[in-house]
């Protein structure tokens, strides 16, 4: 039997807690349920679907109750605040859609795996993060952190002092034949959600934890080419990945290859905090053996997969 088009589809922030928006639950569930429409395009178009998703507000907003109750209860180590939002977000995500399905007469199921993800316990990042989480905090409460918590800081350029975590690359999907189990059978799988919790295989062969965060959009190549995905979707905030991006002179871009793509990476026309990982996810996806990489927002999902939006990625 021909194995069904299968596609990984990356909700970005914007499907979920929109810039400007306080990001109530409220709030998160009613835009979920908005975006759930482009989930429900690919199943109508015949698609196997994986779902997964960015956690970025979350985890700023999780480690400020950490914060504001060191003094009442026991504080929560990064990997278990990642590992607590894959189970509150999947299951926003996933009633959203079996809401949204109840409604349309779709009848398929829908589950939210825990991802455990592979990284590299000597990943440069590990001695060296960059990545800043949560609050902002005054210069001079810094060195009490970094002794007290063992926190590392930096300056998040002119707005303050903020912690700052590893952000190891996946390397690859601790329960990838479960997924794959699944999707084989018909579900709809939410897997890897917020780039999944980061874990390395030590001399014991035991997985362990680290207190880190994934890149969502890293992750989504990983897990799109662990489940033999052709097709990987990111939906985000733009229509487009564009050349000078924000100036006068923005060229949006319709189709690029891998080669392509990774000049204008090299050019510096994708900042690493936002458009930078997807193009490099778009990459590694296709050089791993993907067929296409898809960039666009949830609005334009539908024109996208007709071919007349989006900025689409290709082999050379
Ligand atoms: P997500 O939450 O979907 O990961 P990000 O904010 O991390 O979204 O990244 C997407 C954003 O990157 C876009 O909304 C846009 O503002 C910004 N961006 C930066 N450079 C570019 C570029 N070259 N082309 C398009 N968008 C870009
Ligand atoms: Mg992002």
């Amino acid at each position: 039997m021909k194995r069904k088009k299968r596609v990984v589809v990356a909700l970005g922030g914007n499907a979920i807690t929109p810039a400007g928006e306080e990001g109530n639950i409220t709030q998160q569930f009613l835009n979920t349920r908005k975006s759930m429409v482009s989930v429900i395009n690919l199943l109508k178009r015949g698609y196997d679907v994986v779902i997964t998703h960015g956690n970025g507000p979350q985890v700023g907003n999780a480690l400020i109750r950490v914060e504001e109750s060191r003094h009442l209860v026991p504080e929560l180590p990064l990997g278990i605040i990642v590992g607590d939002l894959e189970g509150g977000m999947g299951y926003m995500i996933e009633q959203c859609l079996q809401n949204v399905m109840h409604d349309m007469g779709i009848n398929r199921q829908v589950a939210t795996i825990l991802t455990q993800v592979l990284v590299d316990p000597d990943d440069p990042s590990i001695k060296n993060p960059t990545k800043f989480v949560g609050p902002f905090f005054h210069e001079e409460d810094v060195p009490e952190l970094i002794n007290h918590r063992g926190w590392i800081m930096k300056e998040d350029k002119g707005r303050g002092f903020r912690r700052v975590v590893p952000s190891p690359a996946p390397i690859g999907i601790v329960p990838k034949d479960i997924i794959s189990h699944l999707v084989d059978s018909g579900i709809i799988v939410i897997a890897a959600g917020g780039g999944g919790i980061p874990v390395y295989i030590d001399h014991r062969g035991w997985l362990e934890g680290v207190d880190a965060v994934i890149d969502k959009d890293l992750a989504s190549a990983v897990l799109a080419r662990d489940v033999n995905a052709d097709r990987l979707l990111i939906l985000t905030g733009v229509e487009k990945a564009a050349l000078n991006y924000n100036t006068p002179e923005q060229i949006d871009l319709d189709t690029m290859t891998v080669k392509q793509a990774q000049r204008y990476l090299t050019e510096g026309h994708f900042p690493a905090g936002s458009m930078g990982p997807k193009i490099q996810a778009a990459i590694n996806f296709i050089s791993d053996g993907g067929s296409e990489v898809i960039i666009t927002s949830t609005e334009k999902i539908t024109d996208a997969l007709d071919g007349k939006a989006g900025t689409k990625i290709l082999p050379d």
